[in-house]
C-alpha cells in the first residue's frame, strides 16, 4: 500500500475543502490556536511512517488522554473497574450531567468525562504519584521523555472547571468518588493539558493497533484480551455523541480530543492521527474526520 501516495492526495483534497467549524473556546489558551494548522501521520505497523503538514507540531491532546488513563486503570484494575464506570455509548455531550443523576452516580463509559473522573479517581487511589506515573506511562509507549503539559492550559482550564466540579459533586453524592474532589478535577485535566504531535501520537496508539506490544521491541505493554476491550470502548464511545457517524463515515477505532487532534487505529494494520483545530457542533475535528473518511476509501481498508 503506498501511504505517502493517499497522504498526498488526502492533503491536496483538504487544501481546497471549505469548513464551518469552530476552534474550542471555553478554554480560553485554546482559541488563540491558528485554525488553519493540519497535520497526519500514519504509522503502519510493517512498514513505518508517512506524514504530513503539521504532524511534527505539539498540540493539547484533551480527551486522547482518557484512553491512556483507561490503559492505566486497566492494567491495575481487573473487571471491578467496570463496577464503577459502564461500557455503554453515552448519545449525550462530553460534559453532560443529566444522565448521571438517574443512572445513579455511574457513568456511561469511560471516555465522556464523568467516566474520565472515575477513572481519575481510581488512579490517585492506587498511585502514590499519579502525574509522574502518568507522564512517565506516555514516555514508555513513545519513547519520547519530552513530553509534557502545557501549564497555560492547565491553568487556563482551571477558569473552565465548574461543570467537571459539579460531576465529581454528583458522583461523590452516590459515592463513585473516593477522594478529595479538588484532587481529582486537577489530575484530571493535568492529563487533558499533555501537548504531544501526531507523530506521538500515532506512535503511542500502536500498542492498541499491536495488540498491547510497544512495536519496538515487542515488550507487551498491556494484556491483548485488554486491548480487545479498549479498542472496543474507542470504537463505540470514542467520539462524543457522534461515535455511531464515525463508525459509519470511518470505520476505526479512536479517540478524538476539543484541541483538533483525532487518533484512531486499524488492529494490525496501523496508528493514524490528524490534527485540524476546527471542530463540528459535536466537537470533533472536521476536517480530521473528513481525512479520515479518506484514508478508509482511498486505501479500501476499514475494521468492516
Ligand atoms: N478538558 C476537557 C474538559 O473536560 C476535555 C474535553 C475533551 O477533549 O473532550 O472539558
Amino acid at each position: 500500500m503506498d501511504y505517502q501516495h493517499i497522504l498526498n492526495s488526502i492533503q491536496t483534497e483538504l487544501s481546497s475543502t471549505p469548513y464551518t467549524g469552530k476552534v474550542a473556546s471555553y478554554i480560553p489558551q485554546l482559541e488563540k490556536i491558528d485554525p488553519k494548522k493540519f497535520g497526519m501521520h500514519l504509522f503502519c505497523i510493517n512498514s513505518g511512517h508517512y506524514n504530513f503538514g503539521d504532524s511534527n507540531e505539539r498540540f493539547s491532546i484533551q480527551s486522547i488522554s482518557k484512553v491512556f488513563a483507561l490503559t492505566r486503570a486497566t492494567s491495575l484494575v481487573g473487571n471491578e473497574l467496570f463496577r464503577r464506570v459502564d461500557v455503554e455509548p453515552s448519545g449525550n455531550p462530553f460534559n453532560s450531567l443529566v444522565q448521571l443523576e438517574y443512572e445513579n452516580g455511574i457513568p456511561r463509559n469511560p471516555f465522556i468525562n464523568a467516566g474520565a473522573l472515575v477513572i481519575s479517581d481510581i488512579l490517585i487511589s492506587l498511585l502514590d504519584n499519579p502525574k509522574k506515573d502518568f507522564l512517565d506511562f506516555i514516555h514508555k509507549i513513545t519513547g519520547t521523555t519530552t513530553i509534557d503539559i502545557n501549564i497555560k492550559v492547565f491553568e487556563s482550564e482551571k477558569t473552565y472547571s465548574h461543570r467537571n466540579a459539579a460531576l465529581l459533586n454528583l458522583m461523590k453524592s452516590f459515592g463513585n468518588i473516593k477522594n478529595d474532589i479538588n484532587t481529582v478535577l486537577d489530575f484530571y485535566m493535568y492529563q487533558c493539558a499533555i501537548e504531544m504531535s501526531c507523530k506521538e501520537l500515532s506512535t503511542a496508539f500502536m500498542i492498541y493497533a499491536n495488540g498491547g506490544k510497544r512495536l519496538l521491541d515487542g515488550e507487551q505493554i498491556i494484556p491483548s484480551r485488554k486491548v480487545k476491550r479498549i479498542n472496543a470502548i474507542m470504537q463505540t464511545c470514542g467520539f462524543y455523541d457522534e461515535a455511531g457517524e464515525f463508525s459509519f463515515r470511518v470505520g476505526l477505532p479512536g479517540k478524538s480530543g476539543v484541541g483538533g487532534g483525532i487518533a484512531a487505529i486499524h488492529p494490525g494494520q496501523y496508528a493514524v492521527t490528524v490534527w485540524s483545530p476546527p471542530l463540528n457542533p459535536k466537537g470533533n475535528s472536521e476536517l480530521g474526520m473528513y481525512a479520515l473518511e479518506r484514508l478508509t476509501t482511498l486505501t479500501g481498508l476499514s475494521i468492516f
